[in-house]
């Protein structure tokens, strides 16, 4: 039996903990054993030493991750329990073993009770993207989890944590396969659609996984129209809003990388009416906005803090009025954010005013969030991040 280090918590602080929330803040914190090391597993106890959690330990705002809110050894058998839990949860989401869809995401962070991990399944391969220390130093154990839930199904785990690791413990980090290799070229499906997969040089893990639901439903929109998706990475939505017989669909992104898998889905798809264009959105949308039925947007998250917020807002706004602007009548405008610091309401307001001053009526179609392998649950609100909205524009 380990014997791990103690975090003593100032009396009050054990209250969000009591309500599961995962995070200890630094300023929670009253005592702390001596010699505790960045993703050390620690004990967590209130002032009155009641037994709080088990958390990983990493000196900054947020000092300790809990991973377990009952006192038990970390061993390879609690990874193997708890991931065991995320996958089960997938398969009882219909993603796990389903003959149209072998990407998804098997574990996102907090709402699966692993704070700091991002676990993205792509047909056999799994790319394991750590944020905090704590995960990153137990990717072995982790590692002989997923071999053990997937048996022969594995063929690969790839720790893609070089970017997302502080600077002064990544220095030096490569990403690198934890077992297995990827020698050929990848292709996923999901909802039946084809993707290739550049998990080692594409954004985040590879793919956005998030959009799979709104992406299917920009399909049912799609017939016969002219589609522009900007933002549009490899082409998530554009290969749906060609499969359900749009009669043009353009993908603009200002990474040629992205626009070249794009044009390679295209291919894999049989997709003989797309264009893509390796330009900025702002720039496409003035000179060339005025084509289209349905514009999609699906900008990277343009705030990443509170306090930059208001930028954000002005810059949603902007994009949001070029589109609503230049779409035909009788179109659908698609638009999301990803900044998990401006909320729903925010988004609708910015959006709404993006309308009122583009002189358009619009009418909303659906209001969109993400899909429920990114788990949102109460005791950790910050886990909503995906905001969409779908408009009708007369
Ligand atoms: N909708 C996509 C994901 C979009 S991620 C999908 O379903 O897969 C955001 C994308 O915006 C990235 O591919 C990034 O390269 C691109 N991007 C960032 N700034 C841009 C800009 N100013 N103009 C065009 N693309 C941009």
């Amino acid at each position: 039996m380990i014997a791990y280090p103690r975090l003593t918590l100032h009396n009050g602080k054990e209250l969000p903990v009591l309500r599961f929330h995962p995070w200890v803040f630094s300023g929670a914190v009253k005592t702390q054993d001596a010699n505790i090391n960045d993703g050390d597993i620690v004990e967590i106890y209130s002032a009155k030493q009641q037994f709080l959690g088990m958390a990983q330990y990493q000196k900054g705002s947020i000092t300790a991750r809990i991973i377990s809110f009952s006192k038990q050894q970390i061993t390879i058998d609690f990874w193997i329990k708890k991931i065991e839990k995320s996958y089960l949860y997938r398969q009882f989401l219909n993603l796990a073993n389903h003959p149209d869809t072998n990407v998804y995401r098997l574990v996102f962070g907090e709402g699966d009770g692993c704070p700091g991990l991002i676990m993205d399944y792509y047909n056999g391969h799994i790319v394991f993207q750590a944020h905090s220390i704590g995960m990153h130093k137990c990717r072995l154990d982790i590692t002989e989890a997923l071999k053990k839930i997937y048996g022969n199904a594995l063929k690969s785990v790839y720790d893609k944590s070089a970017e997302t690791l502080p600077s002064n413990y990544s220095s030096g980090l490569k990403n690198e396969f934890l077992f297995g290799s990827c020698d050929s070229d990848l292709v996923v499906v999901e909802n039946g659609v084809k993707f290739y997969i550049d998990f080692i040089n594409g954004q985040k893990t590879g793919f956005f996984i998030d959009q799979r639901e709104n992406r299917a439903l920009l399909g049912t929109y799609s017939k016969g129209k002219r589609v522009l998706n900007t933002f549009s990475y490899t082409g998530g939505f554009s290969m749906y809003a060609a499969k359900h017989g749009c009669s043009q669909i353009d993908s603009v992104d200002a990474s040629a990388k992205a626009i070249d898998l794009c044009q390679q889905n295209a291919v894999l798809n049989s997709v003989s009416n797309h264009q893509g264009f390796a330009v900025d959105t702002f720039d496409y949308l003035k000179d060339y906005g005025k084509n289209y039925d349905i514009i999609i947007l699906d900008p990277p998250a343009f705030a990443k803090s509170r306090d930059v917020s208001h930028n954000a807002v002005i810059g949603y706004k902007r994009l949001n009025q070029m589109a609503l602007q230049n779409i035909k009548k009788g179109g659908i405008l698609f638009t999301f954010s990803c900044s998990g610091v401006i909320d729903k309401k925010l988004f609708y307001n910015t959006v709404t005013a993006a309308a009122i001053e583009s002189r358009r009526h619009i009418k909303l179609l659906h209001t969109l969030s993400q899909p429920a392998d990114h788990i949102i649950t109460p005791n950790f609100p910050e886990g909503e991040y995906l905001k969409g909205l779908a408009f009708y524009v007369e």
